[in-house]
């Protein structure tokens, strides 16, 4: 998720059922330090609280080692988000398991595998929001949806900002990294956990949030139906069959019209994680493109350029890349196409300006992806805007457990722009302890840090 004003709509008040069983978390401290939101705004405070315990059997509870601080923590935090609870932040956290409830077994039949596989002593990733795994939603790979989905650092689910988290439907929303068969990959078994072993827990940590959101933009709008007369080169509507034939059309393509042009909008840790995606995927696809990365802080920008720059040639394939600011994105992208516009526009920002913007850039039949947590002000166009450039849209919440294996890979890939902190090109700024949680919230709503991650124990 991405920053942006209010998300009071978005639904993050899952409807996971209370149940009345309890299970005492044998050999924990009864106490613990977390990261706590207290209304009405701007107010965090470091506090001692009870360790959570087992409450259903297919609860886990995780030791955190790591928690990220997010952009879209900062909804909440600047009280825009019409919440009035008192609650532990945080939706990014990586750790160990430490107590499982009594739906964990050697052979559990019927149910997600980690109900047979995990065990206390794993160390595993969280995405943001929980998911059952076991519904049709869930079964589709639509997993940020499930109806019994909630979202960890909201009213409805403490977060992972603390020494320890429950985390409800363990086995259908963990990733067990201590056992790497549990998730597909394009890497082979043994590939795959030679990789972990060289994965910090910083680098892992990016797969609880942005870098699943950033991959799932791109991919959407790669994979779009209006995108692909361009990277098939066959005409609408021939391009949705591989079979139709296209025989006796008189138009041809030229090679301008086989040019991918993508505008990312907000640049960001999530928009830089989605321009990475998305330049993998024309290398990988070989793809000619041409991307304009569009931020109005100069620091974004900057952080951008150097992730660019610190990207293997292999990883960026054959095109034009730049980053602007809006009104040279806007010149660019006219002098690149004419009056034409982007085949498609990344959204990253979560603002009405943003789709605004996304709109004056794209052309028609062009697709626009947000992934910005979008809040209470109408939608800045009318029907008749939209009719009048044939615009298509997919909005909303990435699905992070589903797209975990493509984004492990791409992390595995491109550990010369996340592997690092608080380098140029590093996507993390620092790691700090939990002294410095409520300075770091401040400034990082400031503006004055990047991304932030939290140590809990240390
Ligand atoms: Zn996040
Ligand atoms: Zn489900």
């Amino acid at each position: 998720m991405v920053l942006a004003v209010d998300c009071s709509r978005d639904g993050w008040t899952g409807c996971y059922p209370v149940t009345p069983h309890r299970f005492k978390t044998q050999g924990l401290s009864p106490n613990m330090q977390a990261v706590r939101w207290h209304p009405p705004s701007y107010d965090i405070r470091v506090e001692t609280i009870p360790t959570p315990e087992i409450k259903h059997p297919d609860d886990a509870i995780v030791k955190v080692k790591l928690a990220a601080l997010c952009g879209s923590d900062l909804h909440i935090y600047r009280g825009h988000a019409g919440v009035d609870k008192i609650h532990t932040c945080g939706h990014e956290f990586i750790g160990e398991v430490v107590a499982l409830g009594s739906s964990y077994g050697s052979n559990v039949e019927g149910r997600p595998k980690l109900y047979s596989t995990l065990k206390v002593g794993d160390k595993v990733v969280s995405p943001f929001t929980v998911n059952c795994g076991e519904c049709h939603v869930c079964r589709l790979g639509y997993t940020a949806r499930c109806p019994e989905g909630a979202l960890f650092g909201s009213p409805a689910l403490e977060g992972g900002q603390a020494q320890y988290v429950r985390v409800p439907k363990a086995g259908g929303t963990l990733f067990n990294l201590s056992n790497p068969d549990t998730w597909s990959s394009a890497l082979s078994s043994h590939d795959k956990e030679k990789a972990l072993t060289g994965l910090s827990d910083s680098s892992l940590l990016m797969l609880a949030d942005i870098l699943p959101t950033g991959v799932f933009a791109a991919t959407q709008a790669v994979n779009h139906p209006k995108v692909l007369p361009v990277v098939t080169g066959r005409p609408w509507p021939q391009c949705l069959s591989p079979e139709a034939t296209t025989e006796g059309n008189e138009i041809s393509f030229t090679p301008e019209d086989r040019i991918l042009t993508i505008a990312v909008i907000g640049l960001g840790p999530v928009g830089i994680c989605a321009t990475i995606g998305l330049l993998d995927v024309v290398a990988t696809r070989q793809i000619p493109y041409r991307i304009v990365a569009i931020d109005l802080l100069e620091a974004r920008r900057e952080k951008m350029k150097a992730v660019f720059a610190a990207i293997d040639p292999s990883g960026k394939g054959d095109g034009e890349f730049v980053v602007l600011d809006m009104d040279a994105a806007k010149a660019q992208v006219k002098k690149w196409t004419g009056a034409v516009g982007c085949t498609a526009i990344l959204e990253v920002v979560g603002h009405a300006d943003a789709l605004s913007a996304a709109y004056d850039l794209v052309r028609a039949f062009g697709v626009i992806v947000s992934v910005g947590v979008h809040g209470a002000p109408p939608m800045p166009f009318t029907g008749r805007q939209l009719y009048n450039k044939n615009v298509s849209f997919d909005f909303g919440r990435c699905p992070a457990r589903a797209m975990f294996p493509p984004a492990f890979d791409l992390l595995v890939k491109r550990q010369d722009v996340f592997g690092g902190v608080g380098q140029p090109a590093s996507l993390i700024d620092r790691i700090v302890n939990f002294e410095e949680a409520t300075e770091s919230y401040r400034a990082f709503d400031k503006g004055e840090v990047g991304k932030v991650i939290f140590s809990p124990w240390k």
